[in-house]
Parts: structure tokens; sequence; C-alpha cells
């Protein structure tokens, strides 16, 4: 059998497989259910997070022969020919390639026929903003007043740009982006059923580089599958996405801590012999940073997946909070400054040589010890901030 990729292979064909978007899914479960069916519905997200993929469930729902549910059998013909994208009364249109009136009116010119072969005709309407005025003026008469065999289901990245008068006679939904931690699991599952061996630091690597899509995710995946000949290591992903090792990230803090300068110039080296971008290098230090400043208001925070969890409440408990306030600051200076650096690791040892300089002359013993006595300290007698006595005013007498 010819591969497949794993985005279409693991397209979810019901909400109940679905990953992600719970608040939309329970909204459109209960909704068929209960028979409470609306005639028009908007999907609005950015791109791969499922607006389409929902779409055409819900024209499954719809249209299976078993009945409208949430739970489309998936084997009767409407639901297969709809999973092979050629049921007749499925109808769905890009709008960003027919964005002209003469297409809409075409479009809707069929719609008061009685679907074909199913219940309902749906009207799948991808990038639906993408309509010229005209087009929507046509869409907005049909909208109002659809025959009772008609549903529509638009999608759209930007709804900003849908006319109030189209958004106020669908039921709008919002999707969410992914989190990485949600990418991750729904990839630990495919990789698992898929036999294909991988490091757990690579599902996170492959779940931030997607960015919120899980469509993009599963195109890394693939991606990854070839570029490491079977095997996800964290090493051959990090290197396929151009990702930096995030354990010489937590080394660089570490070192930053203990004032180590050579120790940081050789994990510079060693980053550069690995040709690394260093673009990226002060990106994950920025957000190691700020995990780090997260876990000392709030050790219980969950962590960003990028990094481990130990180490990072070990730096949180190891670093005074003004030095992490301090090296932030730094290296969103930084940032602007690494362009006009003679090259980028130039720039990159650069900030972190600043970094060492600009910060107070203590050792890091010193710090610790007087942040673990500053807590029992205040606690025992709480400093009670008095308001400054305001001046007397000089008496003349
Ligand atoms: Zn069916």
């Amino acid at each position: 059998m010819a591969y497949q990729v794993l985005a279409r292979k693991w397209r979810p064909q019901n909400f109940h497989t679905m990953v992600g978007q719970e608040h939309v899914l329970r909204a459109l479960v209960h909704a068929l259910d209960e028979q409470r069916l609306h005639h028009a519905y908007l999907f609005a997200g950015t791109r791969g997070v499922g607006k389409t993929t929902i779409a055409r469930i819900l024209a499954r729902c719809l249209n299976c022969e078993e009945g409208v549910s949430s739970n489309p059998c998936g084997v009767c013909s409407s639901c297969v020919e709809i999973t092979e994208g050629r049921f007749v009364d499925l109808i769905e249109v890009d709008a960003a390639s027919r964005t002209k009136v003469e297409d809409t009116r075409e479009l809707l010119d069929n719609v008061q026929y009685a679907p074909t072969r199913g219940r309902f005709k749906v009207y799948l309407i991808d990038e639906v903003h993408m309509l010229s005025t005209s087009s929507f003026n046509a869409l907005l008469k049909t909208l109002e007043e659809p025959p009772p065999h008609v549903k529509f289901l638009l999608a759209t990245t930007d709804p900003q740009k849908l006319p109030i008068t189209v958004l106020s006679r669908c039921l709008q939904f919002n999707l969410k982006n992914m989190p990485a931690e949600q990418v991750a699991g729904h990839l630990r599952n495919v990789l698992t059923s898929e036999a294909i061996p991988f490091a757990e630091a690579s599902l996170w690597q492959l779940g931030r580089a997607a960015k919120g899509s899980m469509r993009d995710a599963l195109s890394l995946t693939d991606q990854a599958i070839a570029f490491c000949g079977g095997d996800l290591t964290e090493s051959s992903v990090n290197q396929m996405l151009g990702s930096i090792d995030q354990g010489k990230v937590v080394a660089i803090v570490s070192q930053l801590q203990q004032g180590n300068a050579s120790e940081l110039l050789k994990l510079i080296a060693e980053l550069s012999e690995q040709g690394q971008d260093f673009t990226v290098a002060l990106e994950d230090l920025l957000s190691l940073l700020h995990q780090v400043a997260i876990c000392q208001v709030l050790p219980d925070a969950p962590v960003s997946v990028q990094f481990d969890k130990s180490k990072v409440l070990d730096l949180a408990q190891n670093i005074s909070p003004a030095d992490v306030q301090l090296f932030y600051q730094m290296g969103i200076m930084a940032r602007k400054d690494l362009e006009a650096a003679p090259d980028l690791q130039a720039g990159f040892e650069m900030a972190l040589l600043r970094m060492l300089a600009f910060r107070p002359q203590q050792h890091a013993g010193q710090i610790n010890t007087m942040v673990a006595q500053s807590k029992p300290h205040g606690l025992e007698s709480p400093v009670v901030m008095q308001p400054e006595p305001a001046l007397a005013p000089e008496s003349d007498a």
C-alpha cells in the first residue's frame, strides 16, 4: 500500500476521537444529539487547528444514513463518500480562488434543489473572508432564509474581515491554537501506534515548532521520520528543526549564575560547532529565564514543556530574582544588537559577557544565603510599610 502522510491518515473521523477544541466539540455534540441544528456555522481560527476537519465531520454527522447524531457510523456509503471527498451533497468551495460574485451566484443557484443523496446539502466554504462584497451580498440573502435541506459551514482564518451581517447569521465557533503539550501528547499516540521509536524530548520539539497547528505537527513528524531514518532522537530532530538542545540552554543559564565566563565561551563554541543559529539560542535563553522567573513566584506553575521541570526549579532556587530580571532585560536588548554585531556568534558572546559584567558584585553563594535568609526573617517580623510622613509645612510663625 502506498505510504499515506500522517496528517491524512490520522485525520479524525468523528468528534469523539478528535484532539483539542473541546469547547467547540462539546457544543456541536450536544446540538447534534439533541437535534438543535442551526443552518449556518462559522469556524474561525488560524491554519491547521481543525476548522475544515470539524466541518467535514459535521457533514458526516448530518448525512450519515444511520441518522443525525454526533456518532456517524463511518461505514455507510454517505460516511465513506464524505471521507473520500466524493459525496455529491457536500459542496466544498475555496473562497480564495472563487471570489467573484458570478461564482457565488452559480453556487447559490443550486441551493433551492433538494439534495441528491443525502439528508442535507452541505456547503463548506473555506477562507470565506476572501469573498468580494457583492459575493457576500449574494450569499446574505440565502443565509438569511436557506431552504430547510441546506447547511452552511463557513471557515475563516480572519473573521474580522467578515461583514457583521454575515456574522450575525452564523453560529460562530472560535478554534484555539493547540498547546504544545496537547500536540506532543497526540504525536506520542500516533508514533506509538505506528511503531516508530522516539525520544520524549523530540516530541516537545516538534510540538513547539508546529506553533499551535496539529496539521503542521504531523507534517513535521513525517519529515522527521524521513530525516532520522525512522528513529526520532532528540539530536536529529533538533538538527532537522534547527532547534537547540535544551540541556545546553539550561547549562548556559547555570554558568551565568555561577559567573563562569570561560565555561560560557566553551558552551558557545560547542553550539557554533553544531552550526546552531544564535538568534534561536537567544530566544530559547529568554524563554528559559521567563520560566525561571515564573517558577520563583509560583513554584507549582506548569513549566513550558521545552525545559525539564526539575532543572527549571533548580535554577529558580539558585539564581536571585534580580539576576533573572537583569539577564532577561539584557537578553531582550541583545536581540536588537545581534543584527548589528560583526557576526551572530560574536553578538551572542558579548550579550552573555555583558550579563556577567553588569551583574552586581556578589558571589552566587552570597546571593543564595541572602535569599534564603530573607524569607524566614521576613516572616518572623513583617516589615510594615509606613507611609512617609508628610513634611510639615514650614510655619511662618
Ligand atoms: Zn454513516
